[in-house]
């Protein structure tokens, strides 16, 4: 019999009271400079696109309207940075959960191409909108290993470097050998990998908190600790309600992704996506111990199981998450697992203390590709990143404030295909877990 974990559906024990809910105690919470003071909205104000969510798809969003010279307000639950935006691994990548060779075969070679386009332009705007806004976020465009666990995984990514290399052109991976593994990580668990030139990794939040001083300072309205209690249709557009005030826009902006079910305002969408918990755990600093030499390229890591381990280093900690069987809410137990998979990969950190643990939501979508688009004629959306969407959600902007000004996307897949809601939504619990145990199931015999 497998060993079933208990469940792997996020109860979201941050949702048992209406927002504005407390921020999470996170590493990236205490080497952030300090958060803005809250500016709630307060009266009642009109726009011309109003946006739900603060995350890096709201402002990203809000960014390209401001750019088109289009008025629009940002309305946030929480404290700003609240979300996945502010608490999520920082890995910058352009990879999508379905890869470019599967979107070859399912569509066409030139859709493809497109998607992993975007992946590059997206990555590459990490280091642009830094530049822009003059952003500390300790970016470093270092790229990322796909580290092999058994050899079949290493046939897989020597397929999909070669693939990625002769159909699609792109020079940037390439294969490292077990010794290269070795020297690039410090383990001598694997027999091989594939290294993507492509992103690098960022501090998460001075990256949120830069863009956010920075728009303010442009003058766009951000408000926080103000949470859309409910969207109301008007004569001219859509009026929207918080605690503090309202704000009349001609069309809204769901920007919401693992977390629309804060409250009943983004009810249309929160069927679309099943968010998934993700955890990460981060160490006392490195400097004088054994595990100092530790990913010295300082890249980002991931494993090639199932469910999927990756690592990275933050100043001199290494940093540890995983997706997957993490319990209803966080638990001591949850974080313990993730620990003690930790320490049998770098033995070398046995004894280190552990100094943070915390988690998010993560919205997985049924094809596995975020999606932006219409819910009708005042309502627009984008969302389901599928864990990877640090570069994705910040590039995105165009494409939304597109769409919310009427026209079409040029987002390829994302704005072509529909998001459909979930089937069986209210059974989704065990759809989740039966998924996650049955590939740690297949994990743990090695297949
Ligand atoms: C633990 C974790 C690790 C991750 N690691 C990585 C990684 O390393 N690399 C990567 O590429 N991706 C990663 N991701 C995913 C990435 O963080 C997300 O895809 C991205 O941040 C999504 O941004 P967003 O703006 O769409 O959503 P969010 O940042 O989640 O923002 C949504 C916001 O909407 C607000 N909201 C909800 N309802 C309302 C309401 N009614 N009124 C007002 N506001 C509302 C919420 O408070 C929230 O702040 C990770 C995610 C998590 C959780």
């Amino acid at each position: 019999m497998p060993n079933w974990p208990k469940s792997v559906w996020a109860r979201q024990p941050e949702m048992t009271t209406l927002p504005p809910l407390p921020d999470i105690q996170s590493l990236w919470q205490d080497t952030a400079p300090p958060a803005p003071t809250p500016q709630p909205l307060a009266g009642d104000m009109q726009t011309d696109i109003a946006i739900i969510g603060g995350g890096y798809t709201g402002l990203s969003t809000a960014r390209a309207l401001a750019a088109r010279g289009v008025d629009a307000v940002v309305l946030e639950a929480n404290r700003l940075g609240w979300g996945a935006s502010g608490r999520n691994g920082g890995v910058v990548s352009g990879k999508f959960r379905l890869g470019f060779a599967e979107m070859a075969r399912r569509w066409d070679i030139d859709t493809a191409r497109r998607m992993h386009d975007i992946g590059v332009e997206a990555t590459e705007n990490i280091g642009t909108l830094l530049n822009a806004y003059g952003i500390d976020a300790d970016y470093r465009a270092s790229g990322s290993l796909r580290c092999a666990h058994r050899a079949q995984a290493l046939e897989s990514l020597r397929a999909e470097c070669d693939w990625l290399r002769g159909t699609l052109g792109d020079d940037a991976v390439s294969i490292l050998s077990p010794e290269e593994m070795a020297a690039e990580t410090g383990s001598h668990d694997f027999c091989g990998g594939m290294l993507n030139r492509h992103g690098g990794i960022v501090h998460p939040l001075k990256l949120h908190r830069g863009l956010v001083a920075g728009m303010r300072r442009d003058g766009i309205r951000i408000f926080d600790t103000s949470p859309v209690t409910a969207i109301e249709r008007t004569d001219s557009g859509v009026r929207l309600h918080t605690p503090g005030g309202t704000v009349n826009a001609r069309q809204v902006v769901m920007a919401t992704d693992a977390y629309a079910s804060l409250t009943p305002a983004t009810r249309p969408v929160e069927r679309r996506v099943v968010p998934f918990r993700s955890a990460m755990i981060a160490t006392q600093p490195l400097t004088g111990t054994a595990g100092e030499a530790l990913l010295a390229q300082g890249r980002s890591y991931t494993e090639t199981r199932r469910m999927m381990r990756w690592f990275r280093k933050s100043g001199d900690r290494l940093l540890y998450g995983g997706r997957g069987a993490f319990g209803k809410d966080d638990s001591p137990a949850a974080f313990a697992a993730l620990e003690r998979a930790m320490f049998r990969q770098f033995p070398q950190l046995q004894g280190l203390a552990v100094t943070h643990r915390w988690s998010g939501l993560v919205a997985m979508t049924m094809d596995s590709l975020p999606h932006l688009g219409r819910l009708d004629d005042r309502m627009v959306y984008a969302m389901g990143y599928n864990g990877t969407g640090v570069a994705l959600s910040n590039w995105i902007g165009p494409h939304v404030a597109e769409l919310a000004l009427g026209g079409t996307s040029q987002a390829a897949l994302m704005g072509q295909l529909p998001l459909p809601q979930v089937p069986f939504y209210p059974i989704r619990e065990v759809g989740v877990r039966l998924v996650a145990g049955w590939y740690q199931f297949l994990d743990a015999i090695g297949k």
